[in-house]
């Protein structure tokens, strides 16, 4: 076999010893290291004075304004214990709408009046307000490169946390990120004030029940991110890989995830190195990681933090995201977040796990043992049904991207539309109070296993189902559309608007009810009657679900460009107006960044397509080509009868490749700036490609094909 960048690859993958132990948890607990570079509640309460703690707690729990008095006593406090740590500079991170993480590093550093030394400075104006020159930012026509003006202010709620290099440590400080003229330019400042909307209406009902001690209410999220690790080796040999985050090529191994044998398998070594060091970098920076497990593709895994406040959940969910592909690059591996990087396998998803509660009257989704008597409960459930009736179209534009649109509806996740599983209970709950009022819930059974040195086990309330987008599990909704690449920060702002939305419209008919429980039951009944279809316990991958789901009249937006429009239009317009979270032009801000995010992406993929496919694919082919035929002429020659079986077939393929690409560059050349264009001409051309493609590696002999297979790419480790 000639050498190769691929054959390389897999040689070095063969004769790679085990990485060093660089994570050793009896050396250094969890305990010890958790939360160790955040400067935390914990971590204040010892380097700040009693009277600027208590101001700054109020802020972190209860909500109330910042006080700007103490941010130059916060400043010194924070810097000391920063450069304690070996910081030198700071940086205001942010949330632009790109989905990624942005930041712009100051050292502390000025030099003194005479300039022969460098004095360390960080004052509390420093700490509160920054401004990185917005303008390279994607904004959606907000505002003109000219007007470049962008603030970034200090969220107090965020710890502030240290970002560990080999060489040097930074100080970074969570930010909102907003425009000279004050329009959220980021995906943090819109979480923020949906937070706010969601704890003034649910504030509205526990008063209605009676509740005069009533703390913030906030919302919560509990990520669960999918991903998959691969030999850095082998993605390198990949350019689709590197640029686009997915093959746009790459025929069906010869083993996939058919045996089920992946799904919690036993997690191999290597692998496991690197989930250790993720865990310990997650737990420095006071990130709760809890769980990790295969998933059901070969190379693909999980990683769930233990739930927190969303805004908090919203920026470790970026750090999780960073640190996951920081520590696979040192272990030697790729970390690939996109939605569907290997077509005909699973794809990659997060569940978002959303609730809302406080520290008085505790999680409000929590239904008790006896739902049907737990009226509060039902009250906030009840606004949820109505939510996601009402707003199911927000809650696909939210998690559209060019990459979910590979992933939901096709069997492995939940389909486009959106529906509500509730569970066999509170399902049966429901439906009592729709025909006239709720007399008992289902019980919780025991299960016996039959083997008496085996426990009973209390069984739940209701069966999990895999296949719904919207799930009530227990004590939280798990909205499961959500993309595994997507920044978490959109659906948590639309559910704690559309949330708040319907609790406002149920406080509006509860409020100044003469017999409460009666007025409670209408309002429910009647919310049952007008948006009951959303809720389908059954399966959600089916087809008849599909048909079903047409009858109900529930939207069914199946791509990213279908579904963006709904961004702008008047209901959620007027939603996100009424509840100061964002503005109409802040809407259209978004669609239009969203849309060019959208083209860009698919942009990119028929570049690689077209380049690959030109420079990469007919080399080897035609190189094949001209082995079969030139064997072919010299048997001729010498006699030998010469089957020309191979050739003739891979003469074909060359030919419908070069078809294919002048119909691709066609497409593409014609492709503007609406989404359909890509979705109707781009994306059909890119996949008549791949499947020559496709099959022409399967003819091409092995040691000319360019490409590290899916075979390689998923099973070596
Ligand atoms: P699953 O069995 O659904 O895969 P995981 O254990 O992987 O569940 O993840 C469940 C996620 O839900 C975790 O992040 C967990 O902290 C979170 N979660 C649990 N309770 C709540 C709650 N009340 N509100 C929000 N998230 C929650
Ligand atoms: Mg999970």
């Amino acid at each position: 076999m000639k050498t190769t960048a691929r054959s390389e690859a897999v040689s070095n993958i063969a004769n790679r010893c085990a990485t060093e132990n660089t994570v050793n948890f009896s050396d250094e607990s969890p305990e010890t290291i958790f939360g160790a570079n955040t400067f935390s509640l914990t971590t204040m309460e010892k380097v700040l004075s009693p009277e600027t703690f208590s101001s700054i707690k109020k802020t972190i729990s209860e909500g109330v304004k910042l006080d700007e008095s103490i941010a130059d006593e916060v400043a010194e406090a924070m810097k000391n214990w920063a450069m304690a740590k070996g910081a030198t500079h700071f940086t205001h991170v942010f949330y632009p709408l790109t989905g990624f993480t942005a930041e712009k590093h100051d050292s502390f550093y000025d030099p003194s009046p005479d300039g022969t030394a460098a004095i360390s400075n960080f004052k509390g104006k420093t700490l509160i307000q920054g401004e990185p020159d917005a303008s390279s930012f994607p904004n959606g026509g907000i505002r003109a490169t000219h007007t470049a003006r962008g603030y970034t202010a200090w969220d107090v709620t965020s710890p502030a946390y240290i970002v560990e290099n080999p060489n040097g440590t930074t100080l970074n400080i969570p930010t909102s990120f907003v425009s000279w003229t004050g329009e959220a330019l980021d995906k943090k400042t819109p979480v923020l004030k949906s937070m706010q909307a969601l704890d003034k209406q649910a504030r509205r009902i526990l008063e209605l029940f009676g509740h005069d001690k009533i703390a913030n209410i906030t919302a919560s999220a509990g990520p669960e991110q999918e991903y998959f690790l691969i030999d850095k080796g082998l993605a390198y040999g990949r350019p689709d890989l590197l640029a686009a985050g997915r093959t746009v090529f790459g025929a069906a191994p010869p083993k996939g995830q058919e045996f089920d044998d992946h799904y919690f398998g036993v997690i191999p070594d290597r692998i496991m190195a690197c989930m250790y060091d993720v865990d310990r970098e997650l737990f420095k920076l006071g990130i709760p990681s809890k769980t990790r497990h295969n998933e059901v593709a070969p190379g693909q895994y999980e990683i769930a933090p233990v739930f927190e406040s969303a805004n908090v959940g919203s920026d470790h969910q970026q750090l999780i995201m960073t640190t996951l592909k920081k520590v696979a690059d040192k272990h030697g591996l790729m970390c690939l977040m996109h939605e569907k990087p290997f077509a005909g396998l699973n794809g990659s998803g997060k569940h978002v796990n959303w609730s809302m509660g406080n520290s008085t009257q505790k999680n409000l989704m929590d239904p008790g043992d006896t739902p049907h008597e737990n009226a509060q409960f039902l009250v906030f459930a009840g606004a949820v049904i109505r939510a996601v009736s009402i707003y199911a179209p927000l809650l696909r534009a939210v998690v559209a991207s060019a990459g979910n649109d590979h992933r939901l509806g096709a069997n492995e996740a939940p389909p486009a539309i959106i529906s509500i599983f509730l569970g066999e209970q509170l399902s049966d709950v429901f439906d009592q109070i729709k025909g006239g009022g709720a007399t008992n819930s289902k019980q919780r059974g025991v299960l016996n296993i039959g083997v008496d040195t085996l426990p009973d086990l209390p069984k739940d309330a209701g069966d999990r189902n895999r296949t719904s987008p919207f799930a009530f599990t227990g004590n939280r909704f798990e909205f499961r559309a959500v993309g595994s690449n997507q920044s978490i920060s959109g659906p948590l702002v639309a559910m704690n608007t559309i949330v708040a939305e319907s609790l406002d419209f149920i406080a509006s008919q509860l409020e100044g009810a003469d017999d409460l429980n009666a007025a409670i039951q209408k309002v429910l009944q009647e919310i049952m009657v007008k948006h009951g279809d959303i809720i389908f316990n059954g399966d959600g991958y089916s087809t008849e679900w599909h048909e079903e789901a047409a009858k109900r009249g529930l939207p069914n937006l199946k791509t990213t460009a279908d579904s963006l429009p709904v961004l702008t239009s008047k209901e959620v317009v007027e939603l996100f107006e009424k509840y100061d979270v964002l503005s109409q032009q802040e809407l259209h801000s978004r669609q239009e960044v969203y849309s060019e995010q959208y083209c860009a992406h698919v942009n990119v993929e028929a570049n690689l397509v077209t380049e690959m496919a030109k420079t990469m694919i007919y080399p080897a082919a035609t190189r094949y080509l001209n082995e079969l035929v030139s064997t072919a002429a010299r048997m001729k020659q010498i006699g030998m009868a010469a089957d020309l079986t191979t050739a003739s077939a891979l003469a074909g393929l060359v030919s419908d490749l070069e078809d294919t690409i002048v119909v691709l560059e066609k497409a593409h050349a014609a492709a503007g700036e609406d989404p359909q264009d890509w979705v109707k001409n781009v994306l059909p051309a890119m996949l008549k490609v791949r499947s020559v493609v496709d099959k022409l590696e399967t003819v091409v002999a092995d040691d000319l094909w360019p490409l590290p297979t899916y075979q390689e790419l998923l099973f070596l480790r």
